[in-house]
C-alpha cells in the first residue's frame, strides 16, 4: 500500500492564486486511501479515554463517523446553523472572509464527559477552537484533537495551546 501523503493531491491556485489547495477527495476516492486515512487517524487515539466523538459538518463526519463506529463510541454532529432539529448551543466565530455561526445540540454532551473532536484539515484552527468553546460550554473536556491534515505555516497549534491536537499529515 502506498503511503498516505501519495493519495492527496495538491491543487495550485485553488480557490485563489497563491493557495496550494490539500484535496481530501483525493484520498476518498481510493478505497485504499480511504482505509489508511481512517486507521492512521484512529491511532493516533491509542492509549487515549474518551466518552464520545464531536465532528463538524462536513468532513468532520466523513472520518468521525467510521471512528466512533470502530471504537464504539457516540458521534456527534455540530452543523452549520439551523440544521439541528433539536434545541442547540451556537457560537459565532471569524473566518479570513466575514463569519461563521456553528451548533451542537445541548443534550449532546454531559458535564465532565471526555471528548475527541475528529475533522480533515486544519488550516488557522478558528473551526477547532470554536468548537471546543461549544464542547466546553457543555461541560466536556477537550482531551484530544485529531486531524488527517494540518497546514503548519497557518499557526493553528498557536490558537490552541494546552490541548492536544494531532495530525496524520503535516504540510508546511
Ligand atoms: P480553520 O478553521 O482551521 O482555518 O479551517 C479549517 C477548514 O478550512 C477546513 O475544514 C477546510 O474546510 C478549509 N481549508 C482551508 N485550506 C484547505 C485546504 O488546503 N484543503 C482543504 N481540503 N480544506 C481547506
Amino acid at each position: 500500500m502506498k503511503p498516505i501523503e501519495a493519495y492527496v493531491k495538491s491543487i495550485p491556485d485553488f480557490p485563489e492564486p497563491g493557495i496550494i489547495f490539500r484535496d481530501v477527495t483525493s484520498v476518498l476516492q481510493d478505497a485504499d486511501g480511504l482505509r489508511l486515512a481512517v486507521d492512521l487517524m484512529q491511532e493516533k487515539l491509542a492509549g487515549i479515554e474518551f466518552d464520545l466523538i464531536v465532528g463538524p459538518e462536513s468532513r468532520g463526519f466523513i472520518f468521525g463517523v467510521p471512528i466512533a463506529y470502530n471504537l464504539h463510541k457516540p458521534f456527534i454532529p455540530i452543523r452549520k446553523k439551523g440544521k439541528l432539529p433539536r434545541e442547540t448551543v451556537s457560537i459565532q466565530y471569524d473566518l479570513e472572509y466575514g463569519t461563521a455561526e456553528l451548533e451542537i445540540h445541548r443534550d449532546a454532551i454531559q458535564k465532565g464527559q471526555r471528548v475527541v473532536i475528529i475533522d480533515d484539515l486544519m488550516a488557522t484552527g478558528g473551526t477547532n477552537e470554536a468548537m471546543i468553546s461549544l464542547i466546553e460550554g457543555l461541560g466536556g473536556i477537550v482531551v484530544k484533537t485529531v486531524f488527517l491534515m494540518e497546514l503548519a505555516g497557518l499557526k493553528g497549534r498557536d490558537r490552541l495551546q494546552g490541548y492536544d491536537v494531532d495530525s496524520v499529515l503535516i504540510y508546511p
